[in-house]
C-alpha cells in the first residue's frame, strides 16, 4: 500500500454528527482501516451501546464481554479490553456493548464524568510505551447519535472532530447545533478541541442535488471538507456483514478508493497533533 506520514504525536478525532444514518461508524472504521493498511498503528475506540464499528472491525461485543462500558464504570483499563481486528494487522479496537445503553446515567454520579476516556485512553498510552509496543498513531472515536455523556466523554478525550456529512437535502441541518457544542465543549471541558474535517459521505454522482450540498457545505467550511468524497456504494455497505472494512471487502470498489484518499488527506494535512 501507499505509504503515508506518522503524526508527530498521537491524533486523537472523535467521529460525531448528532443525526443517525450519516456514516459516522463507517468512516471511523473504513478511515481507521485505510491508515492502518498503510502501516499506521490505529485504534477504534467503539462508543456506541450498538457496537456497529465493533461488528465491522470482527470484534467480540457480546454482553458478557469487557467492553469500553467497564472502561468507563468500573475503571477497567483500556489495556484490558483493546482487542486485534481480524481484518487487518496494526488495526485495533475497544468494543461497545449494549450495556453502554445504561453508561450517560450512570456517568451522572460519577468523580471526573466527563474525563473518565480521557484518562484511560492517556493511561493506555502510557502501558503501551511502558510495555515496548508502538506508539499509537491514531485513535478514532465512534459516538453514538446523541449529545449526552457518552459524547461528552468522547470530545474530552480528542484533539480533533471529524464531521461527516450525508449529502443530502438535510445535511446542513442540526450542524449548528453540534458546533455550538463543541464551542461549549471547547469553553468549558476541553480547550485544545478543534472541528478539524468534514467528510462527505454517500455522494450519489448522479443527482444534481448530492453536488449542490456538497458545494453548500465547501462553500461555508472551505478549510474543513476534504476534496475526497465517499461514493454511495453497496459494497462499503455490504463489508459489515462479513465482519470487514470495504478495505479488504473489496480494495479496488470505488467506496474503498474514496477512504484511501480521505485517510490520505487526513493524514497528509497540516495537523493539530495532540
Ligand atoms: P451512523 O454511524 O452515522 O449511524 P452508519 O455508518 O452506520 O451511520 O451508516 C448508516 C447506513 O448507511 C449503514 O447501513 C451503512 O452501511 C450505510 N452506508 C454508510 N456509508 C455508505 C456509503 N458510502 N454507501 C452506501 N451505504 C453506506
Ligand atoms: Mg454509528
Amino acid at each position: 500500500g501507499r505509504r503515508l506520514p506518522r503524526p508527530e504525536a498521537t491524533r486523537v478525532l472523535t467521529v460525531a454528527n448528532q443525526k443517525g444514518g450519516v456514516g459516522k461508524t463507517t468512516t471511523a472504521v473504513n478511515i481507521a482501516a485505510a491508515l492502518a493498511a498503510a502501516g499506521l498503528e490505529v485504534l477504534v475506540v467503539d462508543m456506541d451501546p450498538q457496537g456497529n464499528a465493533s461488528t465491522a472491525l470482527g470484534i467480540d461485543h457480546r454482553a458478557d464481554v469487557e467492553s469500553v462500558y467497564e472502561v468507563l464504570i468500573d475503571d477497567v483499563p483500556l489495556a484490558d479490553v483493546v482487542a486485534p481486528s481480524p481484518d487487518l494487522n496494526h488495526l485495533y479496537c475497544a468494543p461497545a456493548t449494549i450495556h453502554l445503553a445504561g453508561a450517560d446515567l450512570e456517568l451522572v454520579s460519577l468523580v471526573a464524568r466527563e474525563q473518565r476516556l480521557r484518562k484511560a485512553i492517556d493511561a493506555y498510552t502510557e502501558y503501551r510505551a511502558d510495555s515496548g509496543l508502538p506508539r499509537l498513531d491514531y485513535v478514532f472515536i465512534d459516538c453514538p447519535p446523541s449529545l449526552g455523556l457518552l459524547t461528552v466523554n468522547a470530545f474530552c478525550a480528542a484533539s480533533e472532530v471529524l464531521i461527516p456529512i450525508q449529502c443530502e437535502y438535510y445535511a446542513l441541518e442540526g450542524l449548528s447545533q453540534l458546533l455550538n457544542n463543541v464551542a461549549m465543549i471547547q469553553k468549558h471541558l476541553n480547550s485544545e478541541l478543534v472541528v478539524s474535517t468534514i467528510l462527505l459521505t454517500m455522494y450519489d454522482g448522479r443527482t444534481n442535488l448530492a453536488a449542490q450540498v456538497a458545494a453548500d457545505v465547501r462553500e461555508h467550511f472551505p478549510e474543513l471538507v476534504l476534496k475526497a468524497v465517499i461514493p454511495r456504494s453497496v459494497r462499503i455497505s455490504e463489508a459489515p456483514s462479513f465482519q470487514q472494512t470495504v478495505m479488504t471487502y473489496d480494495p479496488s470498489s470505488t467506496g474503498a478508493l474514496g477512504y484511501l484518499e480521505a485517510a490520505a488527506e487526513l493524514a497528509e494535512r497540516a495537523t493539530r497533533s495532540s
